[in-house]
């Protein structure tokens, strides 16, 4: 049996997941095809890659690029925004690998057009977890995970009832400064904080990995991608990052699944589920090459933005998207030099103490919308001010 190749639309082509995806399709060969691309400012890249796989459909940030854009990937190519793209007749499922909250109106988009989204965006469950899950069921559309945390859990469910999870056990790697003395925190560079111990990613969630903030947005994603409530969601510190992640069932059994770390598995997977394909030629696992695995609690003194997520997470309403927000104001603001590491919490703490959110059934995905907007203007205006006081 020959299956047609899936037809994706990949946003987000040209960052780190973005171009990992194109070499997973390069790798499993005619079993999914390219039709739509759409990246943001690394016009150079973009073009080649629609050079490359000739999409029909085409976007990038700068709209002047528009004609070499097309010109790239071909004579018929047409102009489609994300929202079109991810929504458009000729796409079976959207990788969203955008990063921040530009994903989450063409997560939306998909979603109510009934296909599948294969979702490496953290900030569209965080900011908004509800409606999207929401909007999945409604337009029966699809949202599988891309990140390897939630892959890992997503692959231990295979073949479970839901109704049987006890916990959802999420591991971290503890980040670039998991072995610093907590004093030695405040004056850490952004360079420093870029030098991850296990994982190649892209900025934002390599910073966002250092004050395991992004621990604590994957703890929110897991509950609304599996239906589990924050309490019954662990982290522990594996600094190996061979155990991507773990389910406890109501019988006390736990499941896990393990690889080398590679962010091409957990693409591959959410190409091509529900089969298991050799493609992409991850390097396979040699347990005795390694042989310890370590296992440690999180201080969540030493990393208050996962407490600051956690507690956001539970609370729910639209506090998760002034987390988010607030944390991406700060973190932009200490990749450039204009804030401290330790700024990243106590903006995003103060931000949550500052917002009134509505009651959870009233967070509207307008009242998302204005909440983030809100942080950001307040994560920018706190952190100015103290530039100003400190000269
Ligand atoms: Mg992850």
């Amino acid at each position: 049996m020959t299956a047609q190749p899936v037809r994706i639309a990949v946003l987000g082509s040209t960052g780190s997941i973005g171009r990992q995806t194109l070499d997973v399709v390069r790798a499993l060969a005619g079993r999914v095809r390219v039709v739509g691309l759409a990246g943001g400012s690394n016009i150079t890249l973009l073009e080649d890659q629609a050079r490359e796989f000739q999409p029909s459909l085409v976007w990038c940030q700068d709209g002047k690029r528009h004609m070499d854009l097309k010109a790239a990937a071909g004579r018929s190519a047409r102009w489609a925004n994300m929202e079109e793209m991810a929504a458009h007749e000729g796409v079976d499922l959207a990788v969203v690998a955008t990063t921040g909250a530009a994903g989450l109106a063409p997560t939306l988009a998909a979603l109510r057009a009934g296909k599948a989204v294969a979702l490496a965006n953290k900030e569209v469950l965080v900011m908004a977890g509800q409606i999207v899950t929401a909007t999945a069921a409604r337009h029966r559309g699809e949202l599988r995970p891309v990140d390897s945390e939630h892959s890992a859990i997503w692959q231990c469910l295979w073949g479970e009832d839901p109704a049987s999870v006890a916990k959802i056990i999420l591991t971290a790697s503890g980040g670039a400064f998991r072995d610093k003395p907590a004093r030695d925190l405040e004056r850490v560079t952004p360079r420093e904080a870029l030098r991850h111990p296990t994982w190649d990613m892209g900025r934002k969630v390599t910073i966002d990995s250092a004050t395991l903030m992004n621990k604590g947005f994957e703890a929110i994603e897991a509950r609304w991608l599996f239906d589990v409530p924050m309490d019954r969601i662990d982290v522990v510190l594996h600094r190996e990052s061979i155990v991507h992640s773990l389910v406890e069932f109501t019988d006390g059994s736990v499941k896990a699944q393990l690889g080398e770390p590679d962010m091409r598995l957990p693409i591959q997977c959410a190409l091509v589920y529900p089969e298991r394909v050799a493609g992409a030629g991850v390097p396979r696992l040699n347990l005795a090459r390694h042989r310890a695995l370590h296992f440690e609690a999180v201080d969540l003194a030493r990393y208050p933005c996962l407490r600051l997520a956690l507690e956001a997470g539970a609370r729910g309403s639209t506090y998760p998207a002034v987390l988010a927000a607030a944390d991406e104001v700060a973190v932009e603001q200490f990749a450039l030099g204009h804030a401290t590491f330790t700024d990243i919490p106590r903006v995003v703490d103060a931000a949550l103490s500052a917002h009134t959110a509505p009651a959870p059934s009233n967070a509207t995905l307008e009242a998302v919308l204005e909440a983030d907007a809100w942080a950001r203007e307040f994560a920018l205006s706190r952190l100015a001010k103290k530039t100003s006081a400190r000269r």
